[in-house]
C-alpha cells in the first residue's frame, strides 16, 4: 500500500529540504570567499607566507597600501579568543582600492586560497573580522568621499563604511540632526554594526540601525561597486544588512536622520523581580507616545551597585540605590529617556508622573 498523499508530500519536502541544505553548504566556501570563517583552524598554527600571493598583491596600483609585517593586531578582536593571522592588511584610501583588490583575488581563483574580511573597529567576538592567511581590509583607513549631510524633509547622511558612529553624531549635530537608531557604544563603525543589526533603546520605536538605511554602496565578491536600495539590487541590499560581512563590503551608507533632541530626561528604575520589570517594560513599549528610549538591563550585583561603571549609579542619585544592597543577587534595570524642548514644561510633568508610577511598582 502506498503512503497517503500528505505523508509522501511531507517525505518529498523533506528530501527536497535536505537536498537544498546540501547544495547550500557545498556552495558556502565560494559564496563566502569574501570573508573567512575559520572555525576549523587551529589559531596556534604558525602561519606560512605564500610568496607568490605576496608578490601578486604587490603588483596592484593602489591609492592606499598593503602591510605584510607587524599585522598581529589584525588577528585580535574584542573577544580575544580567536587569533588568525592574515597574510596582509589592506589600508584602502579609496573604494577602488577595495574593488581592485577583490577583483584581483577573484581572478587569482581558488588556488590562491585567499579569503577577505572587512575589519571595522574589531569589536566583534569570534574572529568575524579576521582572515586566516587572507586579506584583512582596514575599513577605518578608507578616506572620502567626505561625510555629506542632506537637510530637508527626509534628512540623511552619506557616510563611509569605515566611519565611526561617534563621528557621525558630531557631524550631524552641527546641523541639529542625529541618526534615529543607535548602539549604546559609539566607537563602532557603520559597516561593522550594519553587518549585524545595531540595537539600542530606540529600536522599539525605529527598528535597529539596519532598518534606517536608505541606500548602500557595496563592493561585491567579484569586485564590482554596486549601489543598492530596497528597490534597486534589493537582494544585495537585504543580504548585506545583517549579513555578517559575508555578502559584500559596505563602502558607503545613506543613514536616515531626525531632528536631534534639545534636552533629554534620563531615568533608571531598579527591580529585584523579573516579572515586574518585564511587565513595566512591555507596558512602556506598547503605549503610544510614551518614551523615546527604552532599554532593559540585567545587573549581577557582585561589586556593589554604587560606583560600578556598568550600572553607573552613584551615591548622589536621588533614588535609593543603596536599598538594593544584595550581594551577588540579580537585579533588573529599566533605562528610559524622554526627549523634549526647554519650552515643553508639561512633558516634564508627564515624565515625573510616569517615574513615580514605575517606582511604586519596582
Ligand atoms: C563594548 C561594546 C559595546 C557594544 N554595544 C553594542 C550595542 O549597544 N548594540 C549593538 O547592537 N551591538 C553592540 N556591540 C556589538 C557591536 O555592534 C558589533 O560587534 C559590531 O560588529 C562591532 O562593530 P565593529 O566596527 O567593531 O565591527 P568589526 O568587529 O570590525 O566587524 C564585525 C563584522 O562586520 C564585518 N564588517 C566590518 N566592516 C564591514 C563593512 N564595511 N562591510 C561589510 N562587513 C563589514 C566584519 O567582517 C565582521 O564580520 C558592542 C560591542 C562592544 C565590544
Amino acid at each position: 500500500m502506498g503512503s497517503p498523499p500528505s505523508a509522501s508530500l511531507k517525505q518529498n519536502n523533506l528530501i527536497f529540504l535536505v537536498f537544498i541544505m546540501i547544495l547550500f553548504f557545498c556552495s558556502m566556501p565560494d559564496k563566502a570567499n569574501l570573508c573567512s570563517n575559520q572555525s576549523s583552524v587551529n589559531p596556534s598554527v604558525v602561519p606560512y607566507k605564500s610568496s607568490s600571493n605576496i608578490s601578486s598583491l604587490e603588483t596592484l596600483q593602489l591609492d592606499g597600501y598593503f602591510s605584510f609585517d607587524h599585522i598581529d593586531y589584525a588577528a585580535k578582536d574584542f573577544g580575544n579568543r580567536y587569533h588568525f593571522l592574515p597574510l596582509a592588511v589592506l589600508h584602502p584610501k579609496s573604494v577602488s582600492d577595495i574593488s581592485n583588490t577583490i577583483k584581483h583575488i577573484f581572478k587569482m581563483g581558488s588556488p590562491s586560497k585567499l579569503t577577505v574580511a572587512a575589519r571595522g573597529h574589531s569589536h566583534s567576538l569570534q574572529g568575524q573580522a579576521q582572515a586566516h592567511q587572507g586579506i584583512v581590509i582596514n575599513m577605518e583607513s578608507l578616506q572620502g568621499p567626505e561625510m555629506q549631510i542632506h537637510t530637508g524633509e527626509l534628512p540623511y547622511v552619506d557616510a563611509s563604511g569605515g566611519d565611526l558612529w561617534i563621528n557621525i553624531l558630531h557631524e550631524t549635530l552641527k546641523h541639529g540632526l542625529a541618526p534615529k537608531s543607535w548602539t549604546d557604544y559609539l566607537h563602532l563603525t557603520v559597516g561593522g554594526t550594519l553587518s549585524n543589526a545595531g540595537i539600542s533603546g530606540q529600536a522599539f520605536k525605529h527598528g535597529p540601525q539596519i532598518n534606517n538605511i536608505y541606500q548602500l554602496e557595496v563592493v561585491t565578491g567579484k569586485g564590482e561597486v554596486v549601489t543598492c536600495t530596497e528597490k534597486q539590487n534589493a537582494e544585495l541590499f537585504y543580504s548585506v544588512l545583517g549579513g555578517l560581512g559575508q555578502f559584500g563590503i559596505i563602502t558607503r551608507a545613506r543613514i536616515s536622520l531626525e531632528p536631534a533632541p534639545k534636552m533629554v530626561k534620563w531615568i533608571r528604575v531598579l527591580y529585584d523581580e523579573f516579572s515586574k520589570f518585564s511587565n513595566d517594560q512591555e507596558r512602556l513599549i506598547s503605549s503610544k507616545d510614551s518614551f523615546d528610549y527604552i532599554e532593559g538591563l540585567v545587573i549581577i550585583n557582585r561589586t556593589g551597585l554604587l560606583n560600578n561603571w556598568r550600572s553607573s549609579f552613584n551615591p548622589k542619585d536621588p533614588l535609593q540605590a543603596s536599598r538594593f544592597i544584595s550581594e551577588g543577587k540579580t537585579l533588573y534595570c529599566l533605562e528610559i529617556a524622554k526627549y523634549f524642548s526647554p519650552d515643553e514644561s508639561d512633558i516634564m510633568n508627564q515624565v515625573r508622573l510616569a517615574q513615580r508610577t514605575l517606582q511604586n511598582t519596582s
